[in-house]
């Protein structure tokens, strides 16, 4: 989210990327849950790797055993919003009461766990907004590799270019933006795949996978 300069304001509260002096990064998995999630968690669980997942609130409502699958696996829940649409014309006292915190209730209840992550919709917020999540201490994650993995799905080779996108561009503290929840009414089958593929290439690169908290965490 370099686009978004007044981030920078908010250095307690935005983290972009983790700390450049250890080879650490994390996965994170927007918009689910979705058709996709629990092939996902088969292989991430295959890989011993710990990653982030964005929940949409609306989704996990009806998906709730998927959640708390998420959990159960020692992944870190996050907060994408209860209904991912653009959010930023809400004023921030009601973008905090209706779409943070009723989607961040919801998923701690479901989880058993405390969600201190908000990612935005699109990546999209306002300065006031922003300053809300400053308030209630919540933290906002962004994301430093984007191998657009929702763009071109039927490519021949599109597994093939998000693995390589991502291996190209991977940094000490990289948060990678990938996505497991359904894109309309289609699913993410290549997810799975994308992720078997690139985590033994990282790690012969000598990064290891920490969640997005563990990366603010360390800052
Ligand atoms: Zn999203």
């Amino acid at each position: 989210m370099d686009y978004h300069a007044f981030l920078s304001q908010f250095p307690d509260t935005y983290i972009g990327r983790g700390r450049t002096d250890r080879r650490e990064i994390a996965l994170t998995f927007d918009d689910g849950p979705g058709r996709a999630t629990s092939a996902l968690l088969t292989t991430l669980r295959e890989c011993d790797v710990q990653a982030t997942f964005f929940c949409v609130g609306e989704k996990a409502r009806r998906a709730t055993d998927t959640v708390r699958a998420i959990a159960r696996d020692g992944h870190e829940v996050g907060n994408h919003g209860f209904t991912h649409r653009d959010l930023r014309a809400l004023d921030p006292r009601t973008f905090w009461m209706t779409e943070v915190l009723p989607a961040r209730s919801l998923l701690e209840d479901v989880s058993g766990t405390p969600v201190t992550l908000f990612r935005p919709p699109f990546g999209e917020i306002s300065p006031a907004q922003t300053g809300r999540l400053a308030e209630e201490g919540v933290t906002l994650v962004g994301w430093s590799i984007d191998p657009r993995d929702w763009d071109e799905v039927e490519a021949k080779d599109h597994t093939g270019r998000v693995v390589r996108h991502v291996i190209e561009q991977v940094h000490p503290g990289a948060i990678v933006l990938l996505h497991d929840g359904d894109e309309g009414e289609r699913a993410r089958p290549a997810i799975a795949e994308v992720v078997r593929l690139v985590v033994p290439a990282l790690r012969t690169m000598g990064f290891s996978f920490v969640t997005a908290g563990r990366l603010r965490d360390a800052r």
